[in-house]
């Protein structure tokens, strides 16, 4: 639809007009455009063989995501534990990973609290970044002192699968130290949050101290280095938020309207695995991503972030699996399955994206 009449079309004019007026100088900032028409690089099926065959669940489970089953609610020591563990599993990989902890504290129910996000970034001076995300805190119960809670949907399975998703392609990230005339300014983020749980009742002061911290910090941080007009914030192309993932059956709507050609993307990668037969236990009328949109009010790490205006594509199941917030989101409740399943179609997603 682009006819006379059509009055976008007259703000398209006004708006192309407005640009050739300005001076080359301020419109230096047009690079933070390229996200609204980055366009992914399809796989081949004997590419999205290789990344099915690339994954090995098994490795996960024990490598990555073990160590995190433990209880780790912001300044305890298994936080320190679980912080540890991920930057070692990061470092000890090919790809030139940054590692950055961002520590703070933050007034709490319990008093100041210390909190630490994990920034890992491939390329930190490239303009954009696609972004991955989870959080490693788990929910604090002191009621249940007896026993402890190890939230494994909640999150450490999305942590595990980021991991396996930075092992598993480790060759290709390597690759994207090599800068050429034919890819875009584009590299891989991994941020791991503290904090997201509240410590008593959720509310807009308990909840979320990490990626609220980390939000403001990067619009107040230049990026690329030495910009004037431009933050780090500028340079997410898109966060793609993982959360209580793990149990059998989960299925995912897209909430907003302005990420919905990646998540129409994922849909794609899983009819094509399916139809591969390259996903196990998995049936096209349960299929994990839906067609219909949904208004989502789910409050996660992405709020302080899409509020700033950053493309969000949020990665949780909808309605909530039933071990939520409860003493069963153990290991005994997950589906592994659904986790190797999940791992193909992101880590092909990932691919996709960063044209690799
Ligand atoms: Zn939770």
């Amino acid at each position: 639809m682009a006819g006379g009449g059509d009055p976008r079309a007259g703000g398209a004019h006004l708006l192309l007009l407005l640009l050739a007026a300005l001076p080359l100088a301020a419109r230096g900032a047009a690079w933070t455009e390229e996200k609204n028409y980055h366009q992914p690089v399809i796989l081949n099926s004997s590419s999205l063989q290789q990344v099915a065959e690339g994954t090995n669940i098994s490795e996960m489970w024990q490598e990555d995501l073990r160590p995190l089953l433990i209880e780790r609610y912001p300044g305890s020591p298994g936080s320190y534990a679980a912080r540890q563990h991920i930057m070692q599993r990061i470092q000890r990989l090919q790809a030139d990973w940054a590692l950055e902890v961002d520590t703070f504290l933050s007034e709490t129910p319990y008093g100041y609290q210390s909190f630490s996000n994990i920034i890992s970034t491939l390329n930190p001076t490239a303009k954009r970044h696609l972004v991955l995300a989870c959080h490693y805190d788990s929910k604090y119960f002191p009621q249940w002192s007896n026993r402890v809670f190890v939230g494994a949907i909640d999150a450490a399975v999305p942590c595990a699968m980021i991991l396996e998703l930075a092992r598993a392609l480790d060759k290709q990230l390597l690759s994207l130290k090599n800068v050429s005339d034919s890819k875009p300014d584009l590299s891989l983020q991994l941020i791991f949050f503290d904090g997201e749980e509240a410590f008593i009742h959720w509310s807009p002061r308990d909840s979320l101290y990490g990626s609220r911290h980390l939000a403001s910090k990067m619009a107040s941080t230049p990026h690329p280095p030495g910009a004037r007009d431009t933050n780090q914030l500028h340079g997410m192309d898109l966060l793609v938020l993982l959360d209580l993932i793990g149990s059998p059956d989960p299925t995912f709507f897209n909430f907003f309207p302005g990420s919905a050609r990646w998540f129409n993307r994922l849909q794609t990668i899983e009819r094509d695995l399916h139809e591969l037969g390259l996903l196990k236990d998995h049936s096209w009328e349960r299929k994990y991503f839906q067609d219909y949109n949904q208004r989502s009010m789910i409050q996660d790490d992405h709020i302080p972030f899409l509020r700033k205006g950053v493309p969000v594509l949020h990665l949780i199941p909808t309605p909530f699996p039933e071990v939520w917030h409860t003493m069963e989101d153990s290991e005994e409740n997950l589906d592994e399955a659904t986790i190797d399943n999940l791992n193909k179609i992101i880590q092909i997603f990932v691919l996709e994206y960063l044209h690799l």
